[in-house]
């Protein structure tokens, strides 16, 4: 085996059993001084149903215990802060802890949704302003923070989208997607009512307008695209795909997941989009990852708005309000305002990054993945023929002579200290690696990862064994990835 220590792994990752099986009965983390007043039983004090009966098998640990068990778990996890991350599409950029304290300001984190307007000002402001930022970097118009997700800002926009038809008494009932897009895109347009047709990418990996053309008709209310798209490729026809959708009244719908390309270079609003989505958690720097909140505004044109989700921010003068008086709207997406603690940290990465930081942060995410992309190829099989945006993909073409297959390559990545990058996807390159390394990563970060990639190169040629049994250094080897999602079983131990 190849030394993947000197890439930066060591194997000291603590087992550790389960919460449940450590302690003794009566250990615990606490010790009060004696009652000095005379005690009574809790029953004669609350009546019997509001008693909590006893847990069975409840864990009666020690502090050190409690401290111990969930530090070593947390390490047996991978994250940004631990390592490098680049799972392609998901913009795994390092996020600055200057955004979670701003997010902790207790004027913000002790905030109630209920809470007075006039108490609310600053944090009213800052939506306010917020959404401004977000138009200014996005080329729109408005914005409504209210969704929680990307791909709930993508039903977000077809709704909005479906009711700008509607007030104009069309009802359209299809949307053009290409065969490269995100899973969330057919997703959102078929739980918004609509059939998805497919259009076929070209040669070179992006949209031709000959052949929207072909399928747009004045029943398509809408066609959605990612610029740049899942293959990290920017669509060069864009101004005329925009032409033929509007021509026959529909939509220009942006799938925004891949902004990390475009800040301070080019604006969506500026190629023909009219509605937009923002990942606040990959573009804008919130922990994201697991399932965890993150928030997808949305950016519209102005013959959008009367559309828009309730309560929007508005400014009288020096005050903010909510204001609910939008007849057409399409009501509220998402409780309240939406995840504000996402919004804080957005708002604090724009407003520390300013205007030229957040274009320096593009150009530096497209230069890191021009020179990973630039330094593999050759040693792996690059499916189209050009420089990329900020991401790029691969395939295990040159490692199957060897009976290596992407998920053997991932796999053996994590022996040297990486997470993955995003396999299989987009599904029209067969056997995809796409790989996103973003701005945050050093010169020598990004050479010991390529270094890595090579290694793998080279094993697969001369010891495809060790690629197709790995991982060899993680807590658990290779998972029957079915059956640990259907019967997970957490004990480190083998189960008895
Ligand atoms: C991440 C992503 C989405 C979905 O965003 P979520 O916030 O995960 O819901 C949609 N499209 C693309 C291209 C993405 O990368």
């Amino acid at each position: 085996m190849s030394d993947s220590a000197e890439i930066g792994v060591s194997d000291l990752k603590l087992r550790e059993p389960l919460i449940f099986e450590r302690g003794a009965p009566a250990r615990q983390a606490f010790s009060l001084p004696e009652c000095d007043v005379p005690q009574q039983p809790l029953a004669k004090l609350l009546p019997e149903a509001l008693l909590r009966k006893d847990i069975e098998g409840f864990p009666e640990v020690s502090e050190v215990e409690v401290v111990r068990h969930f530090t070593r778990i947390s390490q047996w996890n991978f994250g940004v802060d631990y390592g490098f991350y680049p799972l392609g599409s998901c913009t795994m950029k390092y996020n600055p802890k200057l955004n979670e304290e701003a997010a902790s300001i207790s004027g913000f984190s002790k905030a109630h949704p209920y809470q007075p307007q006039h108490l609310s000002q600053g944090l009213l402001q800052l939506m306010h302003e917020l959404e401004s930022d977000l138009c200014e970097i996005s080329g729109m118009d408005r914005a409504s923070l209210q969704p929680a997700a990307g791909a709930h800002g993508e039903l977000t926009g077809l709704m909005l989208i479906q009711a700008y038809h509607r007030a104009r008494g069309e009802n359209r009932g299809k949307v053009i997607l290409p065969d490269s897009s995100h899973g969330t895109n057919p997703a959102s347009s078929s739980l918004c009512g609509y059939q998805a047709v497919e259009v076929t990418s070209g040669h070179n990996g992006c949209v031709e307008p000959e052949k929207v053309a072909e399928i747009m008709d004045e029943n398509v209310a809408a066609m959605m695209l990612t610029n740049p798209n899942t293959l990290g490729l920017f669509e060069e026809r864009i101004l005329d795909i925009a032409r033929i959708v509007h021509e026959k009244g529909g939509l220009l719908y942006c799938d925004g997941a891949n902004l990390n390309a475009l800040m301070g270079i080019a604006r969506p609003g500026d190629m023909g989009f009219d509605v937009i989505q923002f990942n606040l958690h990959k573009t804008f720097s919130t922990p994201h990852g697991g399932g965890g909140p993150g928030a997808g505004p949305v950016g519209i044109k102005e013959e959008l708005s009367p559309f828009l989700p309730v309560p929007v921010v508005i400014k009288e003068g020096e005050d903010y309000t909510l204001s609910y008086d939008l007849p057409q709207s399409i009501g509220k997406v998402r409780s309240f305002y939406g995840n504000i603690g996402v919004m804080i940290k957005a708002y604090a990465y724009i407003r520390s990054m300013g205007p030229e930081g957040l274009k320096e942060a593009s150009e530096a995410a497209l230069i890191n993945a021009n020179y990973i992309m630039t330094r593999l190829q050759g040693r792996y099989h690059k499916p189209y023929d050009k420089y990329c945006m900020h991401e790029f993909v691969l395939t295990d073409k040159l490692q199957n002579k060897h009976g290596v297959q992407t998920l053997d390559i991932a796999k053996r990545l994590m022996d040297y200290g990486y997470h993955p990058p995003t396999i299989y996807f987009p599904i029209i390159v067969k056997g995809a690696m796409m790989i996103e390394p973003t701005e945050t990563e050093t010169r020598e970060d990004l050479d010991l990862f390529i270094e890595a990639m090579l290694r793998i190169a080279d094993e697969a040629e001369n010891d495809p064994e060790i690629v197709k049994s790995a991982p060899h250094k993680t807590l658990v080897s290779r998972l029957d990835e079915a059956r640990a999602a259907r019967k997970p079983n957490l004990r480190w131990r083998p189960s008895g």
